[in-house]
């Protein structure tokens, strides 16, 4: 048995001074029953919290860290920017060099724009829909996450498109009512939201491979049709890769699918493990942003140099063929669980593209919210506590994927087959 003795006093002295003692809610590990777990250190695929339980780590801060934890080349690049300066409020010659990576590898990006989260990316590339084309409302997919931004923080809508509310308080209903959601993988839906306010429409929004309501991928033709539709209505495409960016492919979601949208936003990897965020795409829609046009945007720590240099760093690192070991792991270790899971007679989908990579307790194919809405959350409550006593450290929430980094080694993977295989037959039991 783990003991959580330093966490859980760690977590009462932060309930006292910040909401739910976290700085972001998911932290509190409430909806899996664990307490929340405080971590210490990391390195390449472990990380230890402040009992000195050691995991195998699937979390990796929910995705940046492509290399694992604390990258040697990572971690030696930061501690010589840091000696010369965390900030200067001034350009610096990194920034650019970042940029240019991100234009090279990202088939949709010609220019792009450095911010500080995914939430900042994905806000601004609204206003910028919105400002390009003179129009209001926006569509977005039923279970996609786009940050906590007000337009974006809309409930969704069921079965066929229907106007947002709030799904939160604090979300004024004059913002959401400009939202449309459909459910995902469903062009007959958002068809019909076009037909009904095509010419209202500034853009679509989604993510291409979906990780928040679990790993959803697209459906054969389903990018391609929303393509289209957008195409037809003048509407501007909006790929969310702030997950799946650098992530499923070297060239991003969009370069393993070949559909190009008219913008795209990314976060996570691109940092490195900094906090960072970037929204980019055609030159003729990004010469809108100011300077170079009307369309307002700033940021005080935008591109400062740790952040660039993390995620240039990082990127540096990976080229076609490390994603070529990634979809190899992944696709050792999506075969494994589904071994493991059917063995015990446990009822499951596994949903994979590329290194993104979801399990859910369900026997029905998990194909947009609806559907993944089916699992067992109970079980997979249980699941996760085993599997944190096995030493495997999940994302706490069945709505997330695993991720893995070019550190997880075949034998992590084995570990983690053998560990899921005892917790399969303890829920089975
Ligand atoms: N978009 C997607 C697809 C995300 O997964 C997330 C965060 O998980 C965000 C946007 C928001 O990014 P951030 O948490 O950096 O604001």
């Amino acid at each position: 048995m783990k003991s959580y003795h330093n966490s859980i006093h760690a977590h009462e002295r932060a309930k006292k001074v910040m909401p739910g003692g976290v700085s972001s809610p998911v932290r509190t590990y409430e909806s899996v029953g664990h307490p929340a777990v405080y971590m210490d250190e990391g390195k390449g695929s472990r990380i230890k919290d402040i009992d000195g339980n050691e995991y195998i780590d699937y979390v990796m801060s929910w995705g940046p860290l492509l290399l694992g934890h604390a990258n040697d080349h990572v971690v030696d690049s930061l501690k010589i920017v840091a000696e010369k300066g965390t900030s200067f409020g001034a350009s610096h010659v990194t920034e650019a060099g970042l940029a240019e990576l991100v234009v090279d590898r990202v088939p949709s990006i010609e220019v792009v724009r450095m911010v500080n989260s995914g939430t900042e990316a994905t806000m601004s590339a609204l206003r910028l829909a919105r400002g390009f084309t003179g129009r209001d409302k926006i569509v977005k997919m039923e279970g996609c996450y786009h940050g906590h931004g007000d337009s974006l923080l809309i409930r969704a809508g069921s079965g066929v498109a229907t106007l947002g509310l709030p799904d939160s308080p604090g979300v004024p209903g004059s913002i959401a009512q400009n939202t449309l959601t459909v459910p995902y993988n469903d062009l007959d839906s958002l068809q019909k939201a076009f037909d009904e306010y095509g010419d209202e429409i500034a853009g679509v929004i989604l993510e291409p491979v979906t990780g928040n309501m679990g790993v959803v991928t697209p459906g054969e033709g389903f990018l391609e049709g929303v393509r289209d539709i957008t195409n037809q209505y003048g509407s501007l495409l909006i790929f969310d890769e702030v997950m799946s960016g650098f992530r499923v492919d070297y060239n991003s979601a969009q370069g393993h699918y070949g559909v190009t949208p008219d913008l795209t936003c990314l976060g996570k990897v691109i940092g490195g493990g900094l906090p960072v965020g970037a929204y980019g795409g055609r030159a003729d829609i990004m010469q809108q942003i100011a300077p170079d046009g009307p369309i307002y945007q700033a940021g005080t720590l935008s591109g400062n140099p740790l952040a660039m240099t993390a995620g240039l760093e990082t990127l540096r690192q990976v080229d076609e063929s490390s994603y070529e070991t990634f979809r190899a792991r992944a696709a050792h270790l999506e075969e494994g669980l589904n071994r493991a899971a059917s063995k015990h007679g446990i009822p499951h989908q596994i949903n994979r593209a590329g290194a993104m990579i979801g399990l859910f307790f369900t026997d029905e194919p998990v194909v947009d919210f609806a559907s993944a809405k089916k699992s067992d959350l109970g079980m997979f409550a249980r699941y996760f506590r085993g599997m944190m006593a096995e030493g495997i450290s999940l994302p706490p929430s069945q709505f997330e994927g695993l991720f893995l980094s070019t550190e997880h080694s075949e034998e992590d993977i084995d570990k983690t087959i053998e560990a899921a295989d005892r917790v399969f037959a303890s829920l089975a039991a």
